[in-house]
C-alpha cells in the first residue's frame, strides 16, 4: 500500500473489527468479489451508496446503470469522494478507484460507460451500503 494519508485512518485490527472478512479482503486487500454475488447489484430504488469503511457518500442511484458485468456500475462518483490510481497487477493496466476519505479499495474505472462521461465505475458491492432516499 502507499503512504498516502487519508482523513480517516484505522489500524489493521480496527479494520478487521469493522468489516466482514469479505469486505476486508476487497477493501483492504484489493480483492474482487464474485460477479453477481452482491444484493446491491439489483438495487433499483433511489438513494445513495456510501463507503462501508467510513460512511462517506460515494455514488448516487441515478448514475447507476446495468452494465451486465455482474458488478454494480456507476457513471460517475459524488464529486471528490473517489480517487484513482493506476493498477498494474495481473499483467493489466487498469484504473483502480478507492475512497478519498479512508483509502479503501472500491473497484476499477473503465472507459466504456454510457454518456455523459463515458466512464464505468465497476464497484464491488460489498464495499457499499445503500441508503434509500427519504
Ligand atoms: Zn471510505
Amino acid at each position: 500500500m502507499d503512504t498516502h494519508t487519508y482523513p480517516v485512518t484505522r489500524t489493521d485490527a480496527e479494520w478487521r473489527a469493522r468489516l466482514t472478512p469479505e469486505q476486508y479482503a476487497v477493501m483492504r486487500g484489493h480483492g474482487t468479489e464474485r460477479p453477481g454475488s452482491c444484493a446491491l447489484l439489483c438495487e433499483k430504488r433511489a438513494g445513495t451508496f456510501s463507503c462501508v469503511g467510513c460512511d462517506q457518500p460515494l455514488f448516487e442511484s441515478k448514475l447507476k446503470f446495468e452494465s451486465g458485468t455482474g458488478w454494480p456500475s456507476f457513471n460517475d462518483p459524488v464529486p471528490g469522494s473517489v480517487e484513482n490510481t493506476i493498477d498494474r497487477s495481473y499483467g493489466m493496466v487498469r484504473t483502480e478507484c478507492h475512497c478519498a476519505r479512508c483509502g479503501s479499495h472500491l473497484g476499477h474505472v473503465f472507459e466504456d460507460g454510457p454518456p455523459p462521461t463515458g466512464l464505468r465505475y465497476c464497484i464491488n458491492g460489498v464495499a457499499l451500503k445503500f441508503d434509500p432516499a427519504a
